[in-house]
């Protein structure tokens, strides 16, 4: 049983799972200095199942402080089993992981939560095998979980309420989520969308996989935002501080 029901509808979750520095132009073009971002986890309790969409760091990055240790920064408590336990969920218990896409600081936790089937676009996957991005680590999302690979929208529980859609560039198999709760609809944009700043200007990253591709789902995220969706963007540490941590969200508080 979920603590969702008919009553309450879909109940909406966030964590942060470890932090990364990096230069501010891999999160948007022009940008100065470095930029301290967290990796932004949800987990979407519906009456029917839990759903997570991404997971993070992996813990194999609490205490280290060699090589990738340098940039992340993963304290004790961020891996998103200890995140679910806090909450009173045991990991075993989550039925799906969404993964926006593969890379090491959204899919480092699947490990973690060990009977998921992990929903990805199937280009991703195979970009994610064929070990060409070093930002794609296969301990962490070639793990032997069942794997539902889509191609294109999907509607998670034939309800309406979780869509999984397409938002390519960043990767070649990029995905977003909308979530319909009772207090609004929330999309969880993973990397299609690293700022705010990225969506008031149309702005991508200095690097991205495909550019015409990008700017295509940043229209898309555009007009959602337009029609009233909170949009959740995938590394802002301005707009994630206004975020609660590991409480039901009211998404009518939340200014996106
Ligand atoms: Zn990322």
């Amino acid at each position: 049983m979920t603590k969702a029901d008919d009553e309450t509808g879909v109940l909406l979750y966030a964590f942060t799972c470890g932090y990364i520095t990096l230069p501010t132009t891999y999160f948007i073009a022009g940008g100065e200095g470095k930029t301290k971002v967290p990796a932004c986890t949800f987990l979407i309790d519906h009456p029917r199942g839990y759903a997570l969409f991404d997971t993070g760091f992996s813990d194999r990055f609490v205490g280290l402080d060699k090589g990738l240790g340098k940039i992340v920064d993963m304290p004790e408590d961020h891996p998103i089993s200890d995140r679910l336990e806090a909450l009173g969920i045991d990991p075993a218990r989550i039925d799906w992981i969404i993964n926006s896409h593969l890379h090491l600081d959204h899919a480092g936790g699947n490990r973690l939560v060990p009977n998921a089937t992990v929903i990805v676009q199937e280009p991703e996957w195979e970009f994610g095998l064929a070990g060409e991005d070093g930002a794609y680590a296969k301990e962490d999302f070639d793990t032997g979980h069942r794997v539902k690979k889509i191609a294109g929208e999907y509607d998670l529980f034939g309800d309406g309420t979780v869509t999984v859609f397409p938002t390519p560039g960043h990767t070649p198999g990029h995905q977003s989520c909308r979530v319909k709760t009772a207090t609004g609809e929330a999309v969880l944009a993973g990397d299609c969308c690293n700022f705010r700043r990225s969506l008031d200007e149309m702005k991508p990253p200095e690097q991205v996989h495909n550019l015409d591709h990008y700017r295509g789902s940043l229209a898309t995220l555009s007009e959602l935002r337009r029609a009233g969706a909170r949009i959740f963007y995938g590394h802002d540490p301005e707009f994630w501080s206004q975020v609660p941590q590991a409480s039901e969200l009211d998404l009518t508080t939340i200014e996106s």
